[in-house]
């Protein structure tokens, strides 16, 4: 088996994507949907990496998409590759600290759904020319108006120039939606738990309040905001990697 994430996933896809992948190349969609099963088929032990350390297994897909050979002068270098169809599904209820970082499944009902925005992104991916390395910039650090960039790869080190690739502009559409456990859950009487979720990108405007959905992604945490107090409370948020819309009152 090969040990390298980024020639993992090239296996993975060239074997089991590859019409897919053609279609996505002659098309401006951004998105490849990966089903988590055949992922487990192809490799169950990279399978159960990306569930634990989903941020680093698929910032290596985007590579892989890279380095993938198309027909023709065609390219994936905007596409993401997006999981779906998660084994087990959670309740917001269910949800603690043991999950932050890792790829669930949870299930519930939109509340709430704010305005789509321009958010910042924290990190970008770019291609170097003059060596062909491909890799990711924290962007927040670097000024915007003017960035200072250096290609990452250190017998190279040159200032560009670069291709941009994923999330370049360094902005992102995003929208926050609020999920709450469905009533038919939970015991009569237990106040419903809520969770914000945050969308990005081609999963914008995709739920609706009422609307019952399954959400795969990855459960973060951010302190909670009180000058008073130096306690260590979190709330917790999600980050939404792919989105199952079950409609309204299913
Ligand atoms: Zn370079």
């Amino acid at each position: 088996m090969n040990s390298d994430p980024a020639a993992r996933w090239e296996e993975i896809l060239r074997s089991r994507y590859w019409d897919e992948m053609l279609a996505l190349a002659g098309s401006d969609m951004s998105s490849l949907y990966v089903k988590f099963s055949d992922l487990e088929r192809c490799d169950p032990e990279f399978a159960s990496e990306l569930l634990e350390r989903p941020e680093k297994t698929l910032g290596s897909a985007g590579a892989a998409l890279h380095q993938i050979d198309l027909p023709k002068d065609a390219h994936l270098d905007r596409v993401q590759v997006r999981i779906t169809e998660l084994p087990g599904r959670f309740r917001i209820g269910q949800l603690n600290s043991a999950y932050i970082d890792r790829l669930i499944a949870i299930e519930g009902r939109v509340v709430k759904a704010d305005k789509a925005r321009s958010k910042r992104v924290s990190s970008a991916v770019f291609l170097c020319l003059r060596c062909g390395n491909v890799f990711l910039q924290d962007l927040t650090r670097v000024d915007r108006a003017d960035p200072d960039i250096k290609c990452s790869n250190h017998e190279c080190g040159r200032r560009g120039p670069f291709r941009p690739l994923i999330n370049s502009s360094g902005y992102v559409t995003a929208q926050k939606i609020r999920m709450q456990e469905s009533l038919e859950d939970i015991k009569e009487g237990v106040p419903p738990r809520e969770l914000d979720v945050e969308l990005e990108d081609d999963l914008v405007g995709r739920a609706s309040p009422g609307d019952r959905i399954i959400v795969n992604g990855i459960l973060k945490f951010y302190p909670r905001k009180s000058q008073a107090s130096k306690s260590t409370d979190f709330d917790l948020f999600f980050k939404s990697i792919s989105l199952e819309n079950k409609g309204v009152g299913v």
